[in-house]
């Protein structure tokens, strides 16, 4: 079996490594148009913080690494026609000849592209998006030279940044179309704790706002142009609008709506001979009568490994995507799951919700953390819908717990009698998941 991967980015990875750990006899041949592979896109924010000393570190593995695997890699190489009566890809090659390669099955690895836009930009450089390792590297040097940048987008790329890039003398401005930064995540009472931080640390928070232009283009600083008013900056961040990239199949394969490419749960297409997985496909939500185009890791590396399973004859099925995100921005841990109370109305579903901040610590402790944490859950059922945290403690692994939660359908009177671990040095006797379920019991059953 000779199977081609375009793409070798997560996605195209993950399906490779599988491939091959599943039946080293399989020809798998991993083609990527950029001279890389495996640099992880959120590297300009480790290396601004410090948490890596080269940009260049920042990736898990190399050409050289696969190619001792087995996996051919083709790297500066363009796919540029698929023809799928044949069997058959056409690209070019890092010498620019043009050449062929037949294909078993065909793994659809493509990703998606930041940033597309109608509006009349300032000159390149001076407007960006970074996904690369070189757009990175670019963008990480002209962040140094600039004094006044708008990033545009308050979801975690934006919202990173500004967290990475306050105190180094910058005006940074955060401008977000939406009432609310990380909307998709959070609902308000968390989302307003960390736009309080933002401000708090300098950035200049556009809510409610949204990019319509620019002027003064030609010059060295330029007009940024909102709704609400006009900013003069010298460097711009996109960091919205991320699209799927379908430019080689969208004229013969089934697309959703939302311009992803049509897979079945065992990330097969309108052609039985080609898989497609990552950012390119949409995804189940747990919880959601649609599928959505969520471009996380998690849904990549999991889609890879189903479509690796498939095409080797292994039948698996996709789950669900709870999108389930952490981070760490302002020395707070945030993470979440499920569906946001905005959301999960959104889809019809009659939720409550608890909205607490919980002390981590028996008081006796030195050390004393706080918790702040959302649960939503379906009224009458208790079944939890969506789960967020923060807390300056990691509390990242319990968004796991709450990610599982959701997706075995738990109850809250379940969360409140589930067996979890307690150490008289690290929590409290009921731990904060259990203990949030617990209140809002309480508070509904006291008479
Ligand atoms: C700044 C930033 C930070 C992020 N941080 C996080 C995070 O913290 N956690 C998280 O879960 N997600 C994060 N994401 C999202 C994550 O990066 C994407 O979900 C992930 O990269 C998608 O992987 P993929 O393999 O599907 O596609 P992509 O990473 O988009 O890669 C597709 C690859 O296909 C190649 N390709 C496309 N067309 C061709 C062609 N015709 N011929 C040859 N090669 C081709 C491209 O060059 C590319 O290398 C972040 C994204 C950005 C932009």
């Amino acid at each position: 079996m000779k199977v081609v991967i375009i793409g070798a980015s997560h996605g195209g990875l993950q399906a490779a490594l599988t491939l091959k750990k599943l039946d080293p006899q399989t020809e798998v041949v991993l083609i990527e148009k950029r001279s890389e592979l495996s640099f992880v896109s959120s590297g300009i924010i480790l290396r601004m913080n410090q948490m890596v000393d080269e940009l260049d570190n920042v990736r898990y593995l190399t050409a050289e690494e696969l190619s001792k695997k087995g996996i051919v890699v083709l790297l500066n190489t363009m796919v540029t026609t698929i023809q799928p009566e044949k069997s058959t890809i056409i690209y070019e090659d890092d010498a620019k000849k043009t050449c062929k390669v037949s294909y078993d099955k065909l793994i659809l690895a493509t990703g998606s592209n930041q940033f597309s836009t109608n509006l009349t930009l300032p000159s390149k450089d001076k407007v960006t998006v970074f996904k690369s390792y070189s757009s990175s590297v670019e963008v990480l040097r002209k962040l140094e030279q600039a004094r006044s940048i708008s990033i545009i987008g308050g979801g975690y790329i934006g919202v990173e940044l500004c967290d990475a890039l306050k105190e180094k003398g910058k005006e940074i401005h955060l401008i977000e179309s939406a009432g609310s930064v990380l909307f998709r995540y959070l609902d308000k009472e968390l989302s307003s704790l960390i736009e309080q931080k933002i401000v708090d640390s300098g950035v200049k928070l556009h809510l409610n706002e949204s990019v319509i232009g620019f002027s003064d283009i030609e010059e060295e600083s330029f007009i940024t142009q909102t709704t609400n008013e006009e900013i003069r900056n010298d460097y711009v961040i996109v960091a919205v609008n991320a699209r799927p990239d379908t430019t080689l199949v969208k004229e013969f394969l089934d697309l959703n709506a939302n311009g992803t490419i049509r897979v079945n749960e065992h990330m097969q297409t309108s052609d039985p001979n080609i898989f497609a997985l990552g950012d390119v496909i949409s995804y189940p939500v747990r919880n959601s009568y649609r599928k959505s185009f969520i471009p996380l890791v998690n849904n990549v590396v999991r889609s890879a490994t189903v479509a690796a399973m498939n095409v080797l004859g292994h039948p698996m099925k996709y789950n669900m995507t709870q999108k389930t995100t952490a981070t760490k921005i302002f020395n707070n841990y945030i993470a979440t799951t499920g569906l946001t109370e905005v959301e999960a109305k959104f889809e019809g579903i009659e939720v409550e919700s608890i909205f607490l901040t919980l002390p981590s610590q028996l008081p006796y402790l030195k050390l004393q953390e706080e918790v702040h944490i959302k649960l939503v859950f379906e009224k009458g059922t208790h079944n939890l819908i969506g789960g967020q945290l923060m807390s300056e403690k990691d509390i990242t692994q319990s968004i796991n717990t709450l990610s599982l939660a959701i997706d075995k359908e738990t109850t809250l009177e379940e969360l409140v009698t589930m067996d979890f671990y307690f150490n008289p040095g690290i929590n409290q006797p009921m731990g904060i998941i259990s203990r949030a379920a617990y209140e809002f019991l309480i508070e509904k059953y006291r008479v």
